[in-house]
């Protein structure tokens, strides 16, 4: 037995009702009997003329990337986009978009988090201002087809053997990661190309890029060219890792995004810590989010507090970033290595601080020094080979 939607073949999610038997696996997305044969819905497709539209010139290693890319999909090959944080994976897409879309071709972006949808979908409306660019996820779910269709994963169900193209965006990201169902649907809304994309792929994923599953594609330079920075550890008891940070911004200035494991500690440090300086905390239960966002992107805000929330997708120019407890099991190596790709994104301030706070250095900080220095080594090479 096995479910036709998501795959599923455990028998302890089948139920019987009468004389149908149906998957309780995936039924947040509808009732799915294990003899429906899911038929794809009549989605349109029309040749485009499009060109991507962009206010900047990519640099020569996106456009090796992208040119790569290109020839993969167009010969029917699947790849994974392996680039650093602030690396520009999106941009590098766009060609492969554009020759997919100009065949008359379907094309999904799926991305785990609904707010990343709804940037990411701006950003193809700009590039593609002459298309029906749309965003499907919670709360936008009235129209489901367009020229071009951005969803979070979850989405994914409606778009059953539909895309031609379908690039699948932080793939390491949670809920999406180690999700089965949620891959088995996206596996399924995709019959012909995929593409995946990650700053921190899994060790399973970098196994199928090399068992040769998968073309990777690594980019692992930032668009300015300056190498990414490598965090520097302080290893300290919990009570003194507060106050040696404190003298730390005083002493080097400028704004600060301090990672806490727990919720209720970066309420605690940012309640303490207004009462000396403009400071507050985000957190996944924050209630007027964008408000402090705002805040703290205007600098009226010098120390942002917060939880693994912040860790991906944000960026804000010329911040450092702390890390306090960083031994903590809730920061894994993609989670520290993202947090770190907060700094030195803008070009005009591509350095900073990346500190790391905690009682012992465990294997998670280890793993994510390690990784960043290795890109930082493969930029090194690609000068020595280009001069
Ligand atoms: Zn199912």
């Amino acid at each position: 037995m096995q479910c036709p939607r998501c795959g599923n073949e455990d028998p302890k999610y089948f139920y019987q009702d009468g004389e149908q038997i149906y998957c309780r696996k995936c039924i947040q997305f509808g009732r799915v009997n294990i003899t429906d044969v899911i038929q794809p819905k009549p989605y349109k497709c029309r040749k485009h003329r499009v060109k991507a539209h962009l206010n900047f010139e990519l640099t020569d290693a996106q456009k090796r990337a992208s040119v790569r890319l290109k020839e993969n999909a167009l010969g029917g090959i699947d790849s994974l986009v392996y680039a650093c944080c602030g690396a520009g994976k999106t941009e590098i897409c766009f060609e492969t978009i554009t020759a997919f879309l100009n065949a008359g071709k379907k094309v999904g972006f799926a991305i785990p988090r609904r707010q990343v949808v709804l940037e990411i979908c701006e950003r193809l409306r700009k590039a593609y201002p002459r298309l029906k660019v749309i965003a499907v996820c919670q709360g936008h779910t009235e129209v489901d087809d367009g020229d071009l269709i951005v969803c979070t994963m979850h989405q994914l169900y409606r778009y059953h053997h539909t895309f031609d193209l379908l690039i699948l965006d932080e793939v390491d990201a949670f809920p999406y990661k180690d999700n089965e169902m949620l891959e088995a649907i996206a596996m399924n809304a995709c019959k012909g190309v995929k593409v995946l994309l990650s700053a921190t792929p899994s060790r399973q994923l970098l196994r199928k890029a090399e068992s040769g599953k998968l073309s990777m594609i690594e980019l692992f330079t930032r668009p300015h060219g300056h190498p990414l920075i490598v965090p520097q550890c302080f290893i300290l008891p919990h009570y003194f890792q507060l106050i040696h940070l404190l003298w730390f911004m005083k002493k080097y200035g400028g704004q600060w995004l301090v990672f806490v494991p727990a919720i209720a500690m970066s309420d605690a440090y940012g309640k303490w810590l207004s009462v000396f300086m403009p400071c507050a905390s985000f957190t996944s239960k924050t209630i007027c989010k964008e408000e402090v966002l705002r805040r703290f992107k205007e600098h009226q805000l010098t120390v942002l507090f917060t939880s693994t929330i912040l860790e991906r997708g944000v960026t804000f120019k010329g911040v450092h970033v702390a890390v306090l407890q960083s031994a903590h099991p809730v920061f894994d190596e993609a989670s520290l290595i993202q947090i770190v790709g907060r700094v030195g994104r803008d070009p005009k301030e591509p350095k900073g601080f990346a500190l790391l706070y905690a009682d012992r250095k465990n294997h998670a900080m280890k793993r994510c020094i390690y990784a960043l220095q290795k890109m930082n080594e493969s930029l090194f090479d690609l000068h020595e080979c280009t001069g």
